[in-house]
């Protein structure tokens, strides 16, 4: 009966043999979201009718009748395959036969809160995602996209400049010109500013930085091609200049950059410096990025860390697309702090260590640059979203309880079970002697000492605690134990937010930000890494 009624009414669509209905069923779904999606209309083709007897009415939905086209075929023995266009972006022949449009509540929804972060954070992070207003209309594409002023140069819509821009203003000496590369979009949309090497010897963020402006990623036809972009990118791969060339994190003046925000024009040098770069080039942006890597003798896995209290801050931490973030309104005088004290967004990203080219760390931090890039809508394409996101406001530190010398089992980015060994201390002077180091709790280390040296006391690895989504974790670990981060390993396929599991890790952050405890001894609760 049911094939008779098919036949009557759906020969125009039933598909000839050998006929391609892969744009129509799976869009921008993944494999996995199309496999549930049949085994749901393979129990509703056994079950109920096509039509709603609730309802009374025989309306049809063509989606789902075509679907069950594609379950009947496959009964027949024709071939239709979620094939390549399960991976992600939508395939090209999309242009023929247009994909079914997304739901719209869902692209409006709000942005979950993890659950358990402390109800007083929480209350604070939902009202400020609660302010957020529409986008500004000096980004509508109405008025027109106007030239970019950039130390009193014009830059016109559709180009990329490189040029200098001097740390100090002086007429003898050095003036430290660092390189800084404005591309500006033929379409409106907000400015964006990334930063590395504010720290001279963290040298993660001016490799990625550098790659991005390269002829591999920036130009005609590549991923930032300022003939489509939409607003505008100041990328400046190395601001600590004179730090860098001395490989040292501070200043000549051994002042931190990161404490000197906003600056003054009167003040010490690096205040000097902090108060030139605030007041041309961050003042002056909507969204900026910070990309740092762990100070000496540790190590960081790729994370952000972002004040979740300030809304659009909130949104580009999670459009970075990988799993660890980190609330935390950042040291007094860091730019983040600062900024987001102006309302400006800013996020850190970490990765890796200083003096050292991780090269997993480079790559998920221009993925993330990308997959930012593409949710504020400044380039096509669709963003990445990692299955899962940690978010966390607290951790637990693994400390040495002996001195000596370090052998580190479990490296940043394990997933460690409570009483496991995550090092072994042993004394040169006292051959033959053994200390274990064990995990205090289960959980993800997202830090790991890398100088051998300890005593009683010194911290190992950070960890945060997971007792949520731990089998969603698991899935994620490689055959050593440790996170694989997205981004790592190619293209995660699209996912919608609804489908990512927020994972709370809530808590206190021990000594009042994230990196306290690394801090040297007679340290202020402002030492981290950022
Ligand atoms: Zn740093």
């Amino acid at each position: 009966m049911f094939f008779g009624w098919f036949k009557l009414h759906l020969k125009p669509i039933f598909p000839s043999e050998g006929s391609n209905l892969q744009p129509i069923l799976v869009g921008r779904a993944t494999a996995e979201a199309y496999a549930r999606w049949r085994m749901n209309l393979l129990y509703r083709l056994l079950t109920p009718p096509l039509h709603d007897p609730r309802k009374h009415s025989l309306k049809l939905n063509i989606p789902k009748v075509v679907l069950r086209i594609v379950l009947i075929c496959e009964s027949l023995g024709l071939t239709v395959s979620a094939g390549d266009s399960a991976k992600g972006d939508p395939p090209s022949s999309s242009r023929e036969t247009k994909p079914p449009p997304r739901a719209k509540k869902r692209r409006f929804a709000p942005i979950k809160i993890a659950n358990q972060i402390p109800m007083r954070r929480r209350k604070e992070i939902e009202k400020a995602l609660g302010e957020v207003g529409g986008s500004p209309t000096k980004w509508s594409r109405n008025g027109g996209t106007k030239n970019h002023v950039f130390m009193r140069k014009r830059i016109k819509p559709g180009t990329i400049r490189h040029m200098e821009f001097n740390l100090l203003d002086v007429e003898i000496g050095e003036s430290w010109p660092v390189p800084i590369s404005v591309i500006h979009g033929s379409r409106p949309g907000p400015v964006v500013t990334l930063l590395g090497a504010i720290h001279g010897d963290e040298l993660v963020g001016p490799l990625a930085l550098t790659y991005l402006c390269g002829p591999n990623f920036m130009g005609s036809d590549r991923v930032i091609d300022a003939g489509v972009l939409a607003g505008t990118i100041r990328i400046v791969p190395i601001v600590n200049l004179p730090g860098y060339r001395r490989m040292i994190r501070d200043f000549p003046d051994g002042r931190d950059l990161n404490r000197c925000f906003p600056g003054k024009p009167d003040s010490n040098t690096t205040s000097r410096v902090a108060h030139k770069l605030w007041s041309n080039l961050i003042s002056t942006s909507d969204y900026v990025v910070d990309l740092h890597s762990a100070a000496k003798g540790r190590t960081n896995i790729p994370q952000i860390r972002a004040n979740l209290a300030h809304a659009s801050s909130n949104r580009i931490a999670r459009s970075f697309g990988i799993e660890t973030i980190l609330d935390s309104e950042g040291p007094r005088g860091s730019l983040r702090r600062v900024a987001n004290q102006e309302d400006i967004a800013c996020i850190t990203y970490e990765g890796g260590g200083s003096d050292e080219a991780d090269p997993e760390s480079v790559q998920i931090s221009m993925y993330g640059i990308i997959n930012l890039l593409r949710s504020l809508r400044m380039l096509p394409g669709y963003p990445s979203k990692p299955r899962f996101r940690i978010l966390a406001s607290g951790s637990v530190w693994i400390r040495s309880d002996q001195g000596g010398l370090l052998d580190v089992l479990a490296p940043a980015g394990s997933f460690v079970e409570e009483g496991e060994i995550v090092a072994t201390i042993t004394d040169p002077e006292l051959p033959g002697v053994q200390h274990d180091v064990v995990s205090p709790i289960r959980g993800l280390l997202i830090s790991s000492a890398t100088h051998p040296f300890v005593n009683s006391g010194s911290p190992i690895g950070h960890l945060l605690p997971v007792k949520r989504g731990v089998t969603t974790l698991k899935k994620r670990l490689d055959d050593e134990g440790c996170l694989i981060i997205s981004g790592s390993d190619g293209e995660p396929p699209w996912r919608e937010d609804e489908e990512i599991e927020d994972i709370a890790v809530f808590g206190e952050w021990s000594g009042g930000s994230p990196d306290a405890e690394w801090g040297p001894a007679g340290s202020t609760d402002e030492e981290e890494d950022n």
